[in-house]
């Protein structure tokens, strides 16, 4: 089982079952919502997904397709499309052990920035800058 949640800790959520398809996605809806360049999920069958605390706020991004997301702190949480009415999407990087579940492939490629897939070609710097 799975546990993850929002950046404040007001979402608290488990994933039961097995999870399936954990993809990184370039599509733009998700660079602009989550503000990141490129956005991992993982899925569960909808009934497998618990909320443990605090109540998301809910948005429809594009016709049948609702995402949600911690009211407090933002945090881009889940995405459920009308046409994939089994299964839920969950933002892999609120998982508490997001290295327990490496994405396997590159999704929605047609979007992806061009420099997305040369990042690990940049130099590496252990802090930030300055
Ligand atoms: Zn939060
Ligand atoms: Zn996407």
């Amino acid at each position: 089982m799975l546990k993850g949640g929002c950046f404040c800790g007001h979402v608290r959520y488990e994933a039961h079952g097995e999870p399936f398809h954990p993809t990184v996605c370039h599509c733009a809806d998700c660079r602009r919502i989550v503000g990141a360049p490129m956005v991992a999920w993982f899925s569960v069958a909808r009934g497998d997904y618990r909320l443990i605390s605090g109540e998301p706020a809910r948005f429809a991004s594009s016709p049948g397709v609702e995402r949600s997301f911690c009211p407090r702190c933002g945090t881009s949480l889940t995405y459920c499309a009308e046409n994939y009415p089994g299964e839920i999407d969950i933002a892999l990087a609120t998982l508490d052990d997001p290295e327990a579940l490496p994405p396997a492939d590159n999704t929605q490629t047609g979007g992806r920035l061009s420099w997305a897939f040369e990042i690990h070609t940049l130099p590496y710097r252990a802090t930030q800058p300055g």
